[in-house]
């Protein structure tokens, strides 16, 4: 690992003063945040991120940034809460169930225990050749270099949002959940706290995908706000290669409200087959008004993936991504909601 300066603010705005470093030479900002580290760390073990500086953020002095608050009209939840506090909270067990359903289903306990949400969803993507320096090929971390998973093994890559320049998948899990809860993000930067719609905070790749968020250099996610009160008829849903501490290969959030068996609203959040935590709005759409069968979820599932883009490895993610959606839609509408 190559030497850092380290700084561990208690003050959120001094924290952004000191991150507000623009990009320059280095792909991403010479200063980074760190928080549990999960991810940060790894990268810099593995010198595909190379901080110059490391802002710690765990001992700011902000308590809001650690509160999970149910308002009456909306949940706030602090971006330092761990995934294991939220995951285990009680009311968020019995009204959230999407949320608490993919935190569980997103890291092992170790990594619960240490991460912080702030930093769950803005975990990088898992493209071997990206993770691997000895790979020059790799337009997000060498911008301009090229992208070796096109023609590489490309199995666990996406087939939406993709671009000629990168296929990268977005892997994590809690996103897509907060994508399906219509849920925003509070930022604090240099000209102080903004609320961004959690679906506009990603990326897609186009032809900058070393750009992957919105984010300035020194924003700082302070919360999460999901509006709206308990969502309890909803749920998540992951297929992966095996049933522990593994990547999606196809996952579907969903929060549905229905008339008798009419949907009412429907929000699909799609991970392990897109290049961003995915809304589902086409399928949203045509599911709106409609009775919810198997044969409408599926017409919904075949319309969200006409723009799937597949490679040689990952053909089968279209078909799993649709069984996956129509399964979860199922049975969020089976759930017996007390
Ligand atoms: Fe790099 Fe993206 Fe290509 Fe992976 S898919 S090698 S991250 S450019």
């Amino acid at each position: 690992m190559r030497p850092f300066a380290y700084e561990a603010p208690t003050d959120a705005q001094a924290a952004v003063r000191l991150a507000s470093v623009p990009a320059t030479a280095h792909v991403t900002s010479p200063v980074q945040y760190k928080g549990g580290g999960t991810t940060l760390i790894d990268l810099m073990k593995l010198d595909v991120m190379q901080p110059t500086t490391l802002v710690d953020i765990t001992r700011l002095n902000d308590e809001r940034l650690r509160r999970i608050e149910s308002l009456p009209n909306e949940l706030r939840i602090g971006s330092l809460v761990t995934m294991a506090r939220l995951h285990e909270d009680p009311a968020i067990v019995r009204n959230y169930p999407i949320l608490t359903e993919s935190l569980w289903q997103g890291a092992s306990q170790q990594l619960r225990n240490m991460a912080f949400l702030g930093g769950n969803v803005l975990q990088r993507t898992r493209c071997s050749y990206f993770r691997d320096p000895s790979f020059a090929q790799c337009n997000k971390r060498n911008p301009g270099s090229g992208c070796s998973a096109l023609d590489g093994a490309n199995r666990g890559h996406a087939v939406l949002g993709t671009s000629e320049h990168c296929i990268a998948l977005y892997a994590g899990d809690w996103a897509p959940a907060l994508v399906a809860l219509d849920a925003r993000v509070e930022v604090l930067g240099r000209s102080g706290v903004r609320s961004v719609a959690f679906a506009d905070l990603h990326r897609l790749p186009g032809s900058t995908p070393h750009i992957e968020t919105n984010l300035m250099p020194g924003d700082l996610i302070t919360a999460f706000v999901i509006p709206g009160g308990p969502r309890r008829r909803s749920l998540y849903r992951k297929i992966r290669d095996r049933e522990s501490y593994q990547f999606a290969n196809a996952s579907a959030a969903v929060a549905l409200e229905m008339d008798g068996d009419v949907v009412r609203d429907a929000r699909i959040g799609l991970g392990g087959v897109a290049t961003i935590p995915w809304r589902a709005r086409t399928a949203e759409r045509m599911l709106r008004g409609r009775r919810l069968t198997e044969a409408s979820a599926n017409a919904a599932a075949a319309a969200e993936f006409e723009a799937a883009k597949t490679r040689a490895h990952n053909v089968y993610k279209v078909a799993l991504g649709r069984a996956t959606m129509v399964r979860s839609l199922l049975e969020a509408q089976a759930l017996e909601i007390a």
